[in-house]
């Protein structure tokens, strides 16, 4: 137990990290380019505030939240995704008091209690965008955009984008209607969970993975043959600007999120050589939500992309960065009457702006030197007795091989001039 994390988390090792901080950095980037600004909301929140913003009947509310009482017994829930947080706090903060739309992203980690696997964990990490104020359908193109933008950066090019609409509360019921109709005498032969979706969200049924449910399901009304009129010139607007984007799509009628505050487009990014797990980013719109959540009636939209599946789909393509640890100089101190002299040496390299280490282990010269090597240091100063003496140091060129004495204070200025070179 002690030497063991609990199920489903995952330990970032210094190995991998550099790989987080390349995606990281390239978010931030893309983001930056499409004038998104973050914004970074406690890992937890009063649990109500998921089962308002998520909704009862989901299965992250139902199965998957880490809820429990707090000392001061208020029921609390580890974020299981972030969109109901970050229109929490642009309510708490009045960000639409501010320039509108609020255009906002974010990255940290999320909790569900799912069963662990490739691609799926309980700690995973979402690097989402949230797009509040904006109704028509060019925000819409501009985070798929965006999402679509991010992937290419990394290099990862084999993408399917399929979109769908849900409607909205004045079209869907309508849609509602007349999927119960379609599926009322099939109910028997549906998966349980399906079975209770029929009355509670049965455009649910739609999504399942059952393939029961799947096979019973062919043939189902579409949404988008039920859209009303507002609903039906969002959608063909945002298939416009994603086509004048050079955007390439595919309507899927089964992309669906069957609660009332999500509205109009749906959408999905998948990733096929990721095989089971091959969905890397969702999103749509929640022109409800707001509402919901408190607020003034007020539109938005937004994805969430796992980063997990993200390093997933680059170390499959080999597209991972090469990643270093080298440093530019290797402090050597042969000796303990000479490690003041190295760490202060250590010190004003530091202070310089040169990357710089020494030996901690009271090793060899030779044990030394194959430690530099491993990192690797461009250059090695190396401070026997005699050289402290003298108030020198031996500074080798790991690369040429070549050293040579020379005097300690001239040491920075020698290190950034060859580095220069
Ligand atoms: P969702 O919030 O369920 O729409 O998920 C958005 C994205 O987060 C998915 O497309 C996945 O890439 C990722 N994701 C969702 N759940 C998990 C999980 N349990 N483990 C890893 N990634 C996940």
């Amino acid at each position: 137990m002690l030497t063991t994390g609990p199920r489903g988390t995952k330990d970032i090792l210094p190995d991998s990290c550099g790989y987080w901080q390349y995606v990281e950095q390239t978010i931030r980037e893309v983001c930056r380019s499409f004038a998104y600004q973050e914004i970074r909301t406690p890992v937890f929140e009063h649990t109500e505030l998921f089962l308002r913003g998520i909704g009862e009947t989901t299965d992250i509310v139902e199965k998957e939240m880490y809820t429990f009482a707090d000392r001061g017994k208020r029921s609390i829930t580890l974020r299981p995704e972030n969109t109901a947080a970050v229109v929490r706090a642009y309510l708490e903060h009045k960000l639409y008091a501010g320039p509108q739309p609020t255009k906002l992203f974010y990255i940290g980690p999320m909790f569900r209690y799912d069963r662990p696997q490739a691609g799926r964990y309980r700690q995973f990490h979402q690097f989402g965008i949230e797009v509040l104020g904006a109704k028509g359908p060019a925000v819409d193109a501009e985070i798929i955009s965006l999402a679509v933008r991010f992937f290419n950066k990394l290099g990862l090019n084999d993408l399917k984008l399929f979109i769908n609409s849900v409607g909205c509360p004045e079209c869907r019921p309508v849609y509602r209607a007349k999927l119960q109709e379609f599926f009322r005498d099939k109910v028997p032969n549906l998966c349980a969970d399906c079975q209770s979706r029929f009355d509670r969200n049965p455009m649910r049924i739609l999504d399942c993975k059952n393939e029961t449910c799947t096979t019973h399901s062919q043939g189902a009304p579409h949404m988008v043959d039920c859209l009303c009129e507002e609903c039906t010139s969002h959608f063909n607007g945002l298939k416009e600007l994603l086509t004048a984007a050079g955007i390439n799509f595919v309507t899927n009628p089964r992309l669906v999120r069957g609660l009332d505050y999500y509205t109009k487009t749906a959408f999905e990014i998948q990733y096929a050589p990721l095989g089971a797990q091959s969905a890397v980013c969702g999103g749509g719109r929640y022109d409800g939500l707001v509402a919901e959540c408190g607020g003034q009636p007020t539109p938005g939209i937004g994805f969430a992309i796992g980063i997990e599946r993200v390093l997933l789909a680059l170390e499959k393509q080999a597209l991972l960065p090469v990643i270093t640890s080298a440093v530019d100089v290797f402090v050597a101190p042969l000796g303990i009457k000479t490690q003041a002299a190295a760490f202060k040496l250590l010190t004003e390299l530091r202070q310089a702006g040169i990357t710089a280490d020494m030996d901690f282990m009271d090793r060899s010269l030779k044990a030394q030197m194959k430690y530099a090597n491993k990192y690797p240091a461009k250059f090695v100063a190396l401070i026997g007795e005699d050289e402290l003496e003298q108030d020198k140091v031996m500074l080798k060129n790991m690369e040429t091989g070549s050293q040579e004495l020379i005097n300690r204070a001239e040491l920075v200025h020698m290190i950034t001039e060859g580095m220069e070179k």
